[in-house]
């Protein structure tokens, strides 16, 4: 089995490295990640500049843009082979609701989904003190079933694993993408200099209360398992927009 792991925290990362060890044991593992920090990147494709490449140790390669350049990049040059399945993190921070389109990690499962092959994205949720070794046993678990039984089409799996002992962890759900609730996620604060500069982020943001959906699994101690796909088409709004006389 040849397997490809990438992230968006960056190639140096203790999440990407306990992910890699894990699926050692499943096969040959080729890393292929940002050369840094890359998160909240989404799906973005370097377009407008070239992208440097480098083996930073064995089959363990960094990239200066996107995770969805590393993606690319490793399907269209590095590697000489298609891998069998593409794992993306374990993210440092959870990949939830509406946050998921800003994910960087989730991106990369989406390139590979794009591509045709079979990607999962994981994520752990904490903020600090992070132990991946839960999150890095269950993605070993989800690598075999997906290698033994397929993914279904067009689809990907995202993964958040709470930031729970083994035992403390009450089991795995499959869910439904959840809802934020943005708050005032902007600092406004003014430079050394003078002038005004402006922080995007912040507070731990809340959710929405919906029945089976990711938020919910975590917050009840379960692992949370999404199938997503990249159909962003609204279909029940579809007979509603026909009757607009455009
Ligand atoms: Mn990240």
């Amino acid at each position: 089995m040849n397997i490809l792991v990438t992230n968006d925290d960056g190639i140096f990362s203790e999440g990407i490295k306990a992910l890699a060890q894990s699926l050692m044991s499943m096969g040959d593992v080729y890393v292929v990640a940002p050369d840094r920090e890359r998160s909240a990147a989404g799906h973005s494709l370097t377009l407008h500049h070239p992208l440097r490449v480098e083996e930073v140790s064995k089959n363990h390669f960094s990239v200066d843009g996107t995770p969805t350049d590393c993606v690319n990049l490793a399907m269209n040059g590095i590697l000489p082979f298609r891998p069998d399945i593409i794992v993306s993190g374990i993210n440092k921070g959870a990949n939830m609701g509406d946050d998921i389109t800003y994910s960087g990690t989730v991106s990369a499962a989406m390139e590979g989904t794009l591509l045709g092959i079979p990607s999962v994205a994981f994520s752990l949720d904490t903020r600090k003190d992070f132990d991946f070794s839960v999150a890095s046993n269950f993605s070993l678990k989800v690598v075999k079933k997906v290698l033994e039984i397929g993914m279904p089409k067009d689809t990907l799996l995202n993964v958040n694993v709470p930031h729970l002992s083994e035992n403390e962890i009450k089991g795995c759900k499959i869910t439904r993408q959840g809802k934020r609730v943005y708050g005032d996620a902007i600092v406004e604060k003014v430079d050394p200099r003078g002038r005004k500069y402006f922080w995007i982020g912040g507070d731990d943001l809340g959710f929405e209360h919906v029945e089976d959906s990711d938020f919910q699994a975590l917050a009840e101690g379960y692992i949370s398992i999404t199938p997503l796909h990249l159909d962003l088409t609204n279909y029940s709004s579809m007979d509603e927009l026909g009757t607009w006389r455009f």
